[in-house]
């Protein structure tokens, strides 16, 4: 719908994954996992509401299909958005801030140890991202920077990372990803 896709559907293509658009409810059918991108959480929510994607995601993501949301998708995926109304698909216990590492570091990137994937540190590209405030008790932490802010979480098969790894050359989150499906 908007925001940085065809990063997304570049990285999957290099770790041998098919990739199609999710532009409506039918392009749901025969997908085995959905990635939410980055770009502007009210545009693709205010969007996702009028084409009829939020229910067609809700019931395809409780019917146990993987999901993952990088930083405007993770803040679609939060149960609450702190201070904000607007559309969310609430599948995560989680609640989330917008835009909150401030002004001057709206955009930075860091290292960073994310349990689950072995290996160097990741480098994480942060814009504008959201932060994760709260987590329910069942959402397993992966990943927090220094100042304990947490930065990517899974909750059974959902995934959120407030960074962009789809702009980087790692494809470990990805292939972590796609081996999240249980079903
Ligand atoms: N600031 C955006 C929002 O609140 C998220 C930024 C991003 O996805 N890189 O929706």
């Amino acid at each position: 719908m908007q925001g940085a896709f065809v990063e997304h559907v570049t990285m999957l293509r290099r770790i041998d994954a098919e990739a199609v658009l999710v532009r409506l409810p039918r392009d749901l059918k025969g997908l085995d996992a959905l990635i939410l991108p980055g770009g502007e959480s009210t545009t693709i929510g205010k969007l996702m509401v009028e084409w009829g994607l939020q229910e067609a995601i809700r019931s395809a993501a409780l019917a146990g299909m993987p999901i993952y949301g990088t930083c405007a998708g993770m803040i679609l995926m939060a149960r609450e958005v702190i201070g904000h109304s607007q559309p969310l698909l609430n599948l995560m216990d989680i609640s989330v801030k917008r835009n909150a590492f401030g002004r001057q570091v709206d955009s930075f990137e860091t290292n960073l140890q994310i349990s689950g994937l072995s290996g160097q540190p990741f480098h994480a590209v942060f814009i504008r991202a959201p932060l994760i405030e709260r987590v329910g008790e069942t959402v397993e932490v992966l990943a927090s920077l220094a100042d304990g802010t947490i930065t990517a979480a899974r909750q059974g098969n959902f995934l959120v990372t407030s960074f962009h790894p789809e702009l980087t050359n790692d494809t470990r989150l990805h292939e972590y990803f796609l081996s999240m499906d249980d079903r």
